[in-house]
């Protein structure tokens, strides 16, 4: 598990981190027990240079990654911030070479060699990116990738930059580099949510042969984002059988408070840790939810530190309206479920949500109708 929340996430639109934010953020992933924590890009900023720096002192358990252009100063500052990955990297795609960096392919090969070899020479673990690899010419791609683990790179990673991989595209291009590669060289992958398809890619990317894969909390990061941290770990364990090491219990208080640090709603329906990822209204669904959660539910909610939520509204049965009551220390009898059942449905639409104090209310104003006299009492006639 290679977090890059602090680098690629920091990269969102009008969020700027700052260092007492970047610890704050990288302590939670340390005891959410990610591998590595890409900490920033030290050439780019005194900040990011700080956060490496401070990070990598800190952290009990993961180790600290910090990024660089393959050229000699970005990869010296990285050195000097102390990161134990040196993250080179360096565009491979025709249109990348051509209208960004203006660099032949000999020219982009024999940066990435120098870099990574001049990253060797400072004894840090290297991994090489190729940068927009998946719309890379897929037998350049092979060769920078062959040429840079020559050269000592002895980990490497394979982007969707900008999101336009498929899942089975992903699977192909994951087994051509995989099977280039001697097996030792650590493989993962990074992939872009542009189409919604970042977390299927990643996990076609490890039935592929990856070793590991680059994700953010939140998915936050550029455009459309990454990967997401919680959907990865989550589908890799439970729809893949995969052990990731993670915290997984602490999934939700982490997309929570990144969310809070920065500045950004999670939407309600937010896979995994979003507020509705374990709520059910409508009547059918609650009934069988109360029967057995796995009925509507892929997952424990517990599991991932997420908690199950039957709410109150115009789909509501009466399974759901018992369950209210008999959690607020009422018998669900069944006048009482009807009565509130009638008023539900009567102002569902016009209200967010039934609380449970205007549960409380309705509950109070039913026995009220109900004893002879207490109607005048509760009207304080
Ligand atoms: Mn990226």
């Amino acid at each position: 598990m290679f977090d890059t929340t602090l680098r690629d996430g920091d990269q969102m639109p009008g969020i700027e981190l700052d260092l007492d934010e970047k610890l704050y953020i990288a302590r939670l992933l340390d005891e959410l027990r990610v591998d590595i924590i890409e900490a920033g890009f030290p050439a780019s900023s005194r900040i990011d240079w700080e956060a490496v720096r401070r990070i990598k002192r800190e952290a009990s358990y993961a180790r600290v990654a910090g990024l660089a252009r393959a050229n000699r100063r970005d990869v010296e500052a990285a050195a000097e911030a102390e990161a134990d990955i040196i993250h080179v990297f360096i565009a491979t795609s025709d249109i990348h070479m051509k209208h960004k960096l203006r660099m032949t392919r000999e020219q982009v090969i024999e940066a990435a060699v120098d870099a990574v070899e001049y990253a060797r020479s400072h004894g840090a673990y290297v991994l090489f990116s190729a940068e927009d690899a998946t719309r890379s010419d897929p037998g350049f791609l092979v060769r920078v990738y062959r040429r840079v683990v020559e050269a000592g790179a002895e980990y490497i990673n394979i982007p969707d930059t900008v999101g336009t991989a498929t899942p089975w595209r992903m699977e192909w291009i994951v087994s051509l580099v995989r099977g280039s590669l001697p097996r030792w060289v650590r493989v993962d992958v990074h992939c872009h949510n542009d189409f919604g398809l970042a977390t299927a890619n990643t996990l076609a990317g490890v039935r592929a042969g990856a070793d590991g894969v680059q994700v953010t909390v939140n998915g936050f990061g550029e455009r459309g984002g990454n990967a997401s941290l919680e959907e990865v770990v989550a589908a890799l364990h439970f729809l893949m059988g995969r052990r990731t090491g993670v915290r997984m219990e602490m999934l939700t208080r982490v997309s929570r408070e990144v969310a809070r640090l920065f500045g950004v709603e999670l939407p309600p329906n937010k896979p995994v840790t979003g507020l509705n990822a374990f709520a059910h209204e409508a009547g059918i669904h609650v009934h069988g939810v109360l029967a057995n959660p796995a009925t509507y539910e892929p997952m424990p909610p517990e599991a991932v530190g997420n908690t199950r939520r039957i709410v109150l509204g115009r789909h509501s049965g009466r399974a759901a309206v018992a369950h209210a009551l008999r959690s607020m220390g009422f018998e669900p009898e069944r006048g009482l479920v009807d009565y509130i059942l009638e008023r539900i449905k009567e102002y569902a639409p016009r209200m967010k949500k039934v609380d449970q104090d205007t549960l409380a209310r309705w509950v109070r104003e039913y026995y009220a109708a109900r004893i002879p006299g207490a109607e005048a009492v509760a009207a304080g006639r």
